[in-house]
């Protein structure tokens, strides 16, 4: 934890917390996260603890500080990979929680559906999240990650973040949340998400509400209910970060907004249709993987890897994952 951004967030008011509320924990044991990640892979943890409010989640971290049981937090499951056999720390899955409105502030619990919100939000008149349309997750999720689509991410909207350090409740304000393309400070720090405000315009004339339903279809069309996939499982290539002479590589037409796609690399290296076991690589986008519900965390190593090298070999550059390895 950064002392300095928690003795700061103390200044501004931080909550000591009271106890550990032990009564609150139904811990489960030897839980199969397969049906927890999007992906549908993952092995067992010894503990489970699915947190369905802040204030769970928060007990369950100091229970778990007073047995000196290590802790993982993850939430919708759509940007993870269980790579690992066995877990031995407690895995806390943070699904539930609250809205609450005011005009239209929104201060919403991390465990709460990224879309549920979207929706209420575009149907109570608001427009600012109708880019994040039909994005899985939960609100943490997309904070943690810096949630976007069509040119647009979570931290346009969001005012500040309630976290929780191990110790201490407090707020931090959007401009301390280190926002960038995918990236946040979250990944960066050992803090909680517990619950986020977000400042929403006036959705004029129901502009926000049809660019939403026409997203929606698109996105139901290349992510059916049932695929096996985290979403996107390499980043785009920021073209501020690579050589002159990669960018002589590169297409001018397929860089948008400062970005290359990862699925337009993955593609010019023979991506499209290729199979490692049970994964693959679909055969209609270069950067969507997918389990045809066989897959191995192994099978994911193995074609990720080759792409990668691939990637490298004729671009000279280094794709860096989106999704989050436990
Ligand atoms: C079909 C599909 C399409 C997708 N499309 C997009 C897209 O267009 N744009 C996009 O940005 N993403 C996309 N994704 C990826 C994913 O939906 C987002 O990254 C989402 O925001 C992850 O939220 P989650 O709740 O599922 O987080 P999880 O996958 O459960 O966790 C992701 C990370 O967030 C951390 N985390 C989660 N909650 C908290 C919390 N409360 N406090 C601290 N850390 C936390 C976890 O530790 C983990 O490191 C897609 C995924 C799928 C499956």
């Amino acid at each position: 934890m950064d002392r300095t951004l928690a003795s700061e967030a103390g200044n501004r008011g931080s909550t000591p917390l009271e106890g550990t509320m032990e009564n609150n924990i139904k811990i489960q044991k030897n839980i199969s996260l397969k049906k927890y990640s999007t992906f549908g892979i993952g092995g067992i943890t010894e503990l489970f603890f699915l947190a369905k409010k802040p204030e769970d989640v928060v007990s369950a971290v100091l229970w778990a500080k007073e047995k000196k049981i290590p802790v993982k937090i993850f939430a919708g499951g759509s940007n993870v990979f269980f790579e690992k056999d066995r877990f031995k720390e407690l895995l806390v899955c943070v699904r539930g929680g609250k809205i609450f409105r005011n005009k239209n502030k929104y201060i919403i619990d991390s465990g709460v559906s990224l879309d549920l919100v979207v929706k209420k939000s575009l149907y109570g008149g608001y427009s600012g999240l109708e880019s994040l349309t039909a994005i899985p997750g939960t609100i943490g999720g997309a904070v943690f990650g810096n949630a976007g689509a069509y040119g647009h991410s979570i931290s346009e909207v969001v005012n500040r973040v309630q976290v929780f350090d191990g110790k201490r409740v407090f707020w931090i304000r959007d401009d301390e949340c280190g926002f960038g393309y995918r990236d946040s400070l979250f990944k960066r720090k050992n803090l909680i998400i517990l619950r986020a405000e977000i400042l929403l315009k006036k959705d004029k004339n129901g502009t926000a509400l049809c660019a939403s339903k026409k997203i929606r279809s698109i996105r139901n069309k290349k992510y059916p209910p049932t695929l096996k996939c985290p979403g996107s499982l390499f980043k785009n290539v920021l073209i501020k970060n690579i050589s002159k002479n990669s960018i002589k590589k590169i297409d001018p037409s397929k860089i948008i907004e400062g970005k290359i796609p990862a699925g337009y690399l993955l593609e010019s290296v023979g991506a499209k249709g290729m199979c490692v076991g049970g994964m693959r690589v679909a055969e209609y986008h270069g950067n969507l993987f997918i389990n045809n519900g066989r897959a191995t965390p192994k099978n994911v190593n193995t074609i990720t890897s080759l792409l990668k090298k691939r990637v490298k070999a004729k671009f000279n550059i280094d794709l860096e994952e989106e999704i989050i390895r436990f």
